[in-house]
């Protein structure tokens, strides 16, 4: 997959030309056909070849409806063109994958992390799903439509991005406890990408940084077919909230999220290895746990209890206790070493964030008081994957983390 950053709309009419498409589909919105879909129409039209527009509303969803939309008004296309951030190029990468017909991407804000990514995230009788869907062939960056989008979707960006700092940890995480596969040149890369990014804040090469930042970590989660070099707890933090209805976009809460992981694993830095030891002897009260999963997960806490029981009381097990304290000891050196190097961006994380004006207390996002206290209780239930929020699951002292929050 190539990633064009000069001249994007003659570099497409190059691309277009050498693949030989003669009828094409652009799916926009009303918003980014006037700062870019436009362009790419006229590039089309002076290149005498057909070219057909599915324009959606400005707040259009990527649900039955959308998807029904492009099916009833395609006629014939032999690529489509997917112009805009989220949900246009959910809806498009998806169309293309039913109808088997390559698709390129014209992004328009640095909002999130999918754009290379092959599946697509649909709501499908009202509840948000991720399928199966394709990548695209090629991406064509206009960056001064990147540089003039809307600040909110480039805070997003920023936040889905920094996200990576904590998933990435939790990936070590695992790999070091549990000898989960790891692949280290992914995670060299998704580190640099956000490296790069927060020491560019404030200066020219920010936005492209960071959009960069955003296509790269999609690019490694198809290379180790998994989101896991993208996604840990702050991503768990944010669907738990996003079950909550909290309404702002994924990658403010994710930002957010992050923030409070960070905390975290600062907590485990100082944690002596004689107070792990302590906690051969503690076991999950598994009343008090389906109290907290009954208040969290309304309507829907019978299935979340289901889903769950087993990883809970598999915590309980003397032998599991025993082995995975054992080697949190016998590792902590490690594991410290890997905190120690990431935690010290949590100052620069903090100014970035002020200077950009992202969230940075969940009350500025809607959250409630006792919401905010259980999700870090909450959110292990979300996704079996092993992050830091399940270590401390597994200790039980999340809430000593939490109470100083
Ligand atoms: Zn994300």
């Amino acid at each position: 997959m190539e990633v064009v950053w000069e001249e994007p709309y003659e570099s497409f009419l190059r691309f277009i030309n050498k693949n030989g498409y003669k009828s094409l589909l652009i799916i926009c919105d009303k918003n980014t056909f006037d700062i870019c879909a436009v362009k790419v129409k006229e590039t089309i039209e002076k290149s005498n070849r057909k070219c057909k527009i599915v324009c959606f509303e400005a707040d259009v969803i990527a649900d039955e409806f959308a998807l029904g939309k492009v099916f009833f008004e395609l006629e014939q296309a032999d690529i489509f063109v997917g112009v805009g951030s989220g949900t246009i190029s959910d809806i498009t990468r998806y169309t293309a994958y039913k109808f088997k017909v390559p698709f390129v991407l014209f992004p328009t804000a640095p909002s999130m992390d999918g754009f290379a990514s092959s599946v697509a995230a649909l709501t499908i009788n009202g509840l948000k799903t991720t399928v199966l869907a394709s990548s695209p062939e090629a991406i064509f960056v206009d960056m001064e439509v990147i540089e003039n989008s809307p600040e909110i979707l480039k805070k997003a960006g920023f936040g889905d991005l920094m996200g990576k700092i904590t998933a990435l940890l939790d990936w070590q995480l695992s790999h070091i406890i549990f000898d989960e596969t790891i692949d280290l040149e992914v995670l060299q890369i998704v580190k640099d990408t956000y490296l790069k990014t927060l020491k560019s804040v404030g200066e020219n090469q920010f936005y492209k940084n960071l959009l960069e930042g955003l296509i790269t970590s999609g690019i490694m989660m198809a290379r180790v077919n998994s989101s896991r070099p993208a996604s840990g707890s702050e991503h768990h933090l944010s669907h738990f909230w996003e079950y909550h209805n909290i309404k702002t976009y994924h990658g403010i809460k994710v930002g957010l999220a992050t923030i409070y992981v960070m905390r975290f694993y600062e907590h485990f830095l100082n944690l002596d290895k004689s107070r792990i030891l302590e906690r051969k002897e503690y076991r999950v009260d598994l009343e008090s746990w389906e109290d907290i999963i009954r208040k969290g997960f309304q309507p829907t806490f019978e299935y979340i209890i289901k889903q769950n029981i087993g990883r809970v009381s598999k915590l309980n097990d003397k032998e599991f206790r025993s082995n995975v304290i054992n080697r949190l000891v016998e590792k902590k050196e490690v594991i410290d070493e890997l905190i120690k190097e990431t935690i010290g961006l949590y100052k620069e994380l903090i100014d970035a964030y002020k200077k950009l004006e992202i969230p940075m207390n969940y009350s500025e996002i809607g959250i409630d008081k006792n919401l905010f206290n259980i999700s870090f209780l909450c959110a292990p239930n979300i996704r079996e994957r092993f992050t830091i929020l399940h270590l401390y699951e597994f200790l039980g002292l999340t809430d000593e983390v939490v109470c100083n929050f």
